[in-house]
């Protein structure tokens, strides 16, 4: 992105005079923060960036900013005297003191997104998707069936590009003509006048439900992705995607369901081992498009599937062929941590879904695999999973159990899966060669409970953060024990 971006020949965007010398405070020195403090700099903004933070983190970013031209406030988070808007960084709670003391005195608090929005050319069409798991996957997969149709279209959101990246011309002057948008919980709740083409909520179960306080709120917020003329992608197998399409969204736009099973019409689903579209075509009671085939959805497991078809549906809600649907999911690359297959050893199958860190996510991948060795915990974030042990307990041959809150796992398996053998990992084994990890005593005592057939799933149901730095470092020390293991 270039600085000069106002003096691009583009169309100028709707609201770019409004920034034109006004002060804007930017809550927080996070993911979103730089890149919006930028964009609010290349509209003419003056720019006061502000993080309770003051450590070797964030400084080297904070220099970089005032650099930039922008003021920047470590160590507290005063409002600035004379702000008359403030972007927040989602993640920060309603309840922060600044945001607080924002609403009170009247100011304007959106997030990256709104901003996004205000600033994008009018043409550029947004396709949007929300949902507790299968964002990343689906808006992936969505970018890909949209460049197969030949569209200038990008994927943004929390994986890649920030969305307010993707808003202002690039250093060709350019931006995309369409965006494959992956929206948080967060980034809707500070959402007003976002209006997607179209858009999905692919699926409402327990998550974040500590910032949103409680489940109500927290669909709701995702619920705002159905905005007043977007057309209304649901998922009809998840009571709370259909109710927020009907409740939230536009009445007077279509509603496509996406199903497993067969679709009716109006819908996109399964036939056989056939995608197939009974929405966007002539004749929806009598005619159908075939789109794809099961065998070109990797990983094929049933939610991947259900990413696929929403997916599916947006592509098709701005035209793209049919020949690119399938065209797209064959080029589609699927994103590390998420079902991965790692290897395997003595009939035995290692799969790395790490990215499994609520049990909503886990169930799927539970659900994916017949005769599972289930690795699981770490910080479960207040859920439940009682309901997510009860439903695997068939498929389970042995668990190895890890992190902090495996006590409640512990539990739950004594409860509704009593037969299978549970190990404990605390950290590594005493006698540990240098350079092995926890994850070695994991994958061994992993191996040690599974028979030829059965599938070694890392899928903890739990965030990572109480013994790694991140999930994908948890799934990357996996798959590295599995191959010393080897
Ligand atoms: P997100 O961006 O919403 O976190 P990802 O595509 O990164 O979604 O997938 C996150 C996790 O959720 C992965 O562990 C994956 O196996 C699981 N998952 C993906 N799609 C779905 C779905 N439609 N329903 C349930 N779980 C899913």
């Amino acid at each position: 992105m270039s600085n000069h971006a106002a003096d691009t020949p583009n169309d100028p965007a709707p609201g770019s005079d409004e920034l034109e010398g006004r002060l804007v405070c930017v809550a927080g020195l996070g993911v979103s923060g730089p890149p919006v403090a930028r964009a609010l700099l290349a509209r003419g903004a003056r720019v006061t960036v502000v993080d309770g933070r003051d450590d070797d983190t964030v400084r080297p970013v904070a220099d970089a900013l005032r650099e930039a031209g922008a003021e920047v406030v470590l160590g507290g988070t005063p409002l600035p005297e004379g702000c008359d808007l403030v972007v927040t960084s989602p993640g920060w709670r309603p309840d922060s003191p600044l945001l607080v003391r924002a609403a009170e005195a009247g100011i304007e608090v959106i997030g990256d997104v709104e901003l996004a929005w205000r600033l994008k050319p009018a043409d550029q069409v947004w396709l949007a998707v929300t949902g507790t798991n299968g964002k990343t996957t689906t808006v992936r997969m969505l970018e890909a069936m949209l460049r197969a149709d030949g569209r200038d279209a990008l994927a943004v959101g929390n994986v890649g590009t920030p969305v307010i990246d993707a808003v202002l011309p690039g250093a060709d002057g350019r931006v995309h003509d369409v965006l494959a948008v992956e929206l948080s919980s967060f980034q809707l709740h500070w959402s007003s006048s976002v209006r997607p083409h179209a858009a999905t909520v692919l699926n409402i179960a327990s998550d974040h439900l500590d910032w949103h306080g409680g489940i109500d709120p927290y669909a709701r917020a995702k619920g705002r992705v159905f905005a007043p003329g977007t057309i209304r992608v649901a998922n009809t197998a998840d009571a709370w995607s259909t109710r927020l399409a009907e409740e939230e969204g536009d009445p007077h736009t279509p509603l496509v369901g996406f199903r497993l099973d067969t679709p009716r019409a109006g819908e996109v689903g399964v036939v056989e081992d056939l995608l197939v579209d009974r929405a966007f075509v002539d004749e929806p009671h009598s005619g159908a498009e075939e789109l794809a085939t099961l065998a070109d959805v990797r990983p094929a497991a049933p939610h991947n599937v259900a990413n696929a078809l929403a997916a599916a549906a947006l592509a098709r809600s701005v035209g793209v062929a049919p020949a690119s649907v399938r065209a797209g999911l064959a080029a589609f690359e699927p994103e590390p941590h998420r079902i991965a297959f790692v290897a395997t050893a003595g009939g035995v199958d290692y799969v790395d879904d790490s990215k499994a860190t609520n049990p909503h996510a886990a169930a799927a991948s539970l659900g994916a695999y017949p005769s599972v060795v289930w690795i699981a915990g770490g910080l479960l974030k207040g859920a439940e999973v009682d309901e997510l042990v009860a439903a695997a307990a068939d498929r389970l041959r042995g668990a190895v159990l890890i992190g902090a809150d495996r006590a409640r796992l512990r539990e739950a398996l004594a409860e509704h899966a009593p037969e299978v053998p549970v190990t404990e990992v605390e950290g590594p084994a005493a006698d540990a060669p240098e350079g092995h990890t926890v994850m070695d005593a994991v994958v061994a005592a992993a191996a040690s409970l599974a028979k030829e057939g059965d599938t070694v799933l890392l899928a903890p149901a739990a965030a990572s953060m109480d013994m790694f730095t991140n999930y994908p470092e948890r799934g990357r020390l996996f798959a590295e024990a599995v191959s010393r293991l080897l």
